[in-house]
């Protein structure tokens, strides 16, 4: 394709629009509130392949399933009648008022049903599958009536869209489609959590802390940050690349080490300190230290600093605890 999508508001005409593109087996830029996906009909293996060809995806890296509701689990995934895993697995996709953590940013890697083609989890006898929350990508789930394979609607190995705009600059002539829902309301990809170990394993941070998880299950461990062939793609060292050099500096450092120059300063955590003043630019999403407001900045700045051609991004750490587990994961593979 060589035409740009256009991008179209989100509303009732435009739901069902995307919704027919995507039962001929197009791609469709959706908003959910991780990151924008990249979504084709998950059980229909030519229009994966597109997903695959437009991010230049390699084939090793699987995708996750998402689901109009928690009943639909048993079109991608076995489901043992009994036993540990299911008790998990029912804590988990139970409804909010019950406890439970769906439709949210929370992705499960379960044993998978046959009918989940090959390609959808890379050749794995698992599949990843969530039910996302956002209003808009669960209507055109509602609308079509079957499983979207959605990645994050960027070029591989490229930091993920939070805005319509992101995915038009990056993937705006390969995909039919872009509907807009506005900026993410979370801002980072999801928490992947592999249930079939007898320890359940985060493989990959996001919004649904391991605190959170640790509550609802008990024992919960983390599975190594970087692997050579990944169980998470996200695992990958080398990702989130934001085309400008990015730096950690430890939480509590009391200066950067050398001249800061032309360098922009972000602050995970609360304000900015004294030290902050010799940067060209600092942002401090979260001065009242509530770090869903750095998450939602986080790619945003880091596409800006990039755009800008700034000559470093400093980035000042906060703790590991919470959602801090995940901004450090992605600033890190950022860092790389
Ligand atoms: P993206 O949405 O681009 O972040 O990509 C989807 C993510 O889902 C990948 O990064 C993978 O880590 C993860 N994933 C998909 N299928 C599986 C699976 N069967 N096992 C483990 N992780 C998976
Ligand atoms: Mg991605």
């Amino acid at each position: 394709m060589t035409a740009r999508a256009a991008i179209l508001p989100a509303g009732p005409d435009t739901v069902a629009r995307a919704a027919r593109v995507l039962a001929a087996g197009g791609l469709v830029a959706l908003p959910t509130e991780t990151v924008y996906g990249l979504a084709a009909r998950a059980l229909d293996p030519t229009a994966v392949a597109r997903i695959f060809a437009a991010k230049e995806r390699p084939a090793f890296d699987p995708l996750i399933v998402h689901l109009a509701d928690s009943a639909d689990l048993p079109r991608v995934a076995q489901l043992p009648p009994d036993g540990d895993l299911r008790r998990r697995i029912d804590l988990l996709t139970a409804p909010h008022d019950s406890g439970g953590l769906w439709p949210g940013p929370l992705t499960l890697v379960l044993p998978r049903h046959p009918e989940v083609p090959d390609i959808v989890t890379a050749g794995l006898d698992t599949v990843a599958v969530r039910v996302p929350a956002h209003p808009v990508f669960r209507a055109v789930l509602a609308a079509l009536g079957e499983p979207l394979a959605a990645p994050s609607a960027n070029p591989f190995g490229f930091v993920s869209p939070t805005t319509a705009a992101h995915v038009a600059d990056q993937l705006g002539d390969r995909v039919d489609l872009i509907l807009d829902g506005g900026p993410c309301a979370v801002g980072l990809e999801s928490t992947i959590l592999d249930l079939r170990a007898p320890v359940p394993r985060v493989l990959r941070h996001g919004a649904v802390t391991l605190e959170q998880l640790r509550a609802l299950l008990g024992e919960v461990t983390t599975g190594p940050a970087v692997l050579d062939r990944p169980e998470a793609p996200g695992q990958l060292a080398r990702h989130y690349a934001p085309g400008v050099p990015v730096a950690l500096l430890p939480q509590h450092v009391g200066a950067p080490g050398g001249p800061v120059g032309a360098a922009w300063l972000l602050v995970l955590d609360g304000p900015a300190p004294a030290w902050a003043t010799d940067y060209a630019r600092v942002i401090a999403p979260a001065q009242d230290g509530d770090l869903t407001r750095t998450a939602v900045a986080l790619y945003g700045v880091l596409r800006e600093a990039g755009a800008a051609g700034v000559a470093r991004l400093d980035v000042l750490a906060c703790s590991e605890e919470g959602l801090g587990a995940a901004l450090l994961d992605r600033v890190r593979r950022a860092a790389m």
